[in-house]
């Protein structure tokens, strides 16, 4: 359960967690116009620091964008906006959900006239596919649920709508025993998982499925590109088939929740040694050493939170 925090931003306010609502007959309620991010904040030994913030806030403004979406906040005041609102919450690591939404006003599926309200939240949020999974790896299957089609719903826009087909997948893995699902793109190919970018290991290369196999093109993921390049291991974006996941030496997921995820199995295929692999393992290891600023932020990654002011 959601422990709720004092503070929520919404449309350049602070308001109350509990005055957070929305009317029933809001646009986004019967037609899910919405788009949102997910971003971490860590705690690091100079204070809260957020990861890769200006990065989440272009994708949030590009999501809008996209269903022609006007949001009256650029993403530099949408990241002021964060910033304000961890120090306001006086928290040391959360998850911060910001949200546009077509609001209250006509009915009809053209929302163009509705209000587009901006909501940030935060909270404290553990480890997303729990704390073991880091370590020991995750048990999933391929989905019988295909991702969303080019020319049906835009992957590249983080739009609430998309995860109901994310839901689908994510319920079909739970129902079935595993605890997270694969889905293949409309082509049959590898795509992603329903709120993760996924990667393939074989003979110490690198490969991820790229952004025409409708996935959501993650921070993590692209964080993850730039690491294994600076650690000397080859990456690349290409197609990944389906099968490749059962003979490959390791696969893993990535996501601002997720972190880096190890797979240990697939469809009860064991995947390498049935544990983190190597690659995995250097990857986690040089990303947690980042976002905890235990090593140096050589990209600016992080935003600072400064500390509250006592009165
Ligand atoms: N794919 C989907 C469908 C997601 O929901 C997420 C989480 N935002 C990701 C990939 C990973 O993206 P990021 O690394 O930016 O969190």
């Amino acid at each position: 359960m959601l422990k709720p925090t004092e503070k929520i931003w919404r449309n350049g306010e602070l308001i109350r967690w509990q005055d957070a609502t929305i009317h029933v007959l809001s646009h986004v309620v019967s037609y899910g116009s919405s788009v949102f991010e997910g971003i971490r904040c860590y705690e690091t030994k100079s204070g809260p620091a957020i990861f890769r913030l200006p990065e989440h806030m272009r994708r949030m403004v590009d999501s809008a964008r996209i269903y022609r979406m006007e949001i009256a906040y650029t993403a530099q005041q949408l990241s002021e906006a964060a910033v304000e609102l961890v120090r306001a919450n006086g928290l040391n690591s959360c998850y911060i959900r910001p949200i546009a939404l077509r609001g209250y006003g006509d009915m009809g599926v053209f929302g163009g006239k509705n209000p587009v309200d901006v909501y940030l939240a935060c909270w404290e949020w553990g480890k997303y596919l729990g704390e073991e999974a880091l370590a020991q790896g995750v048990d999933v299957c391929v989905s019988s649920w295909n991702r969303i089609a080019p020319n049906t719903l835009p992957a590249l826009s983080k739009a609430g709508a998309n995860y109901m087909n994310s839901q689908l997948i994510k319920m079909e893995a739970l129902a079935n025993g595993y605890s997270e699902g694969i889905a293949l793109d409309s082509n049959g190919y590898v795509s992603e998982g329903s709120g993760e970018n996924i990667f393939v290991v074989r003979d110490g290369k690198i490969i991820t499925p790229p952004l025409g196999a409708s996935v959501l093109p993650g921070i993590t993921r692209d964080t993850i590109l730039k690491l294994a390049h600076d650690l000397n291991i080859p990456v690349s974006e290409g197609i990944v088939p389906r099968e490749l996941l059962y003979i490959a030496d390791e696969v893993f997921f990535s996501g601002t929740a997720a972190e880096i995820t190890p797979i240990r199995s697939i469809d009860r295929y064991t995947i390498g040694k049935g544990r983190r692999g190597p690659v995995a393992e250097a990857l986690q290891k040089e990303f947690f050493a980042i976002v905890e600023g235990r090593a140096e932020d050589r990209y600016g990654w992080l935003t600072p939170v400064p500390a509250a002011q006592l009165v």
